[in-house]
């Protein structure tokens, strides 16, 4: 792969700006994705926060939903922030009847977890992979991750608080989700993260593994 990998942004709904700007400032080629030849141009694909009843219906308005799916289960690196995280989830709690997802990660996420009232709040969240300290998680109206299958890697919990333990950030191979925004704190390490991710083109446990020992 070239040196920069062209990563895309689904720009359906939600906050892709700033993903793209978080994007370029690691070294990216950040595109917004809204149509089935851009999915096909893209090395890497986020999927931002938002409202995922929203951007489901808007991928298949677009005739987007297929080609995602099709694509995020053939191995395309993904990430996905908040609504993003339910949606790369195999199964959801709390979803509207007929809340259907991509689909990708063997994982339970529960939607709105922390309570409908709570709007936003954030905290330090040490992230399995991530040098340099815990990550400022910035949670909105955000889920959790409530049963995790084999396949998939934990790799932070929230550590204070009424909620702590609860799985918010995760990995699957190809797979990243997270519960919170990294793309609104200014601090670009889980963006860089997944472009690593991407320029490595895969398979996951054992890249993060030498990555925490230091070997890259
Ligand atoms: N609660 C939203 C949902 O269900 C997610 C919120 C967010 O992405 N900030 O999609």
């Amino acid at each position: 792969m070239s040196a920069a990998p062209v990563i895309g942004v689904l720009a359906l709904q939600g906050d892709v700006r700033e993903h793209l700007a978080m994007l370029t400032s690691v070294g990216a080629r950040a595109m917004p994705v809204r149509r089935e030849r851009e999915l096909a141009a893209v090395d890497g694909l986020v999927i931002p926060g938002g409202e995922s009843t929203t951007i489901v219906k808007l991928a298949r308005h677009f005739d987007l939903f297929g080609p995602l799916h099709d694509r995020i289960a053939g191995g395309l690196p993904t990430y996905g922030s908040c609504a993003g995280m339910i949606l790369l989830a195999d199964r959801i709690l709390d979803g509207t009847p007929d809340q259907t997802t991509f689909g990708g990660i063997d994982m339970t996420v529960r939607r709105n977890a922390f309570g409908r009232q709570i709007e936003s709040f954030e905290e330090p969240v040490t992230v399995a992979g991530i040098d340099g300290g815990a990550v400022v998680a910035v949670f909105i109206r955000a889920p959790w991750v409530e049963e995790v299958g084999e396949q998939a890697q934990v790799l932070g919990r929230v550590e204070s608080g009424p909620a702590t333990g609860r799985i918010v950030a995760i990995r699957q191979q190809h797979l990243l989700a997270t519960s919170f925004h990294p793309e609104l704190t200014g601090d670009a390490r889980v963006h860089e993260y997944f472009v690593t991710m991407v320029r490595e083109g895969v398979p996951g446990a054992a890249a993060v593994s030498s990555r925490e020992g230091g070997a890259a």
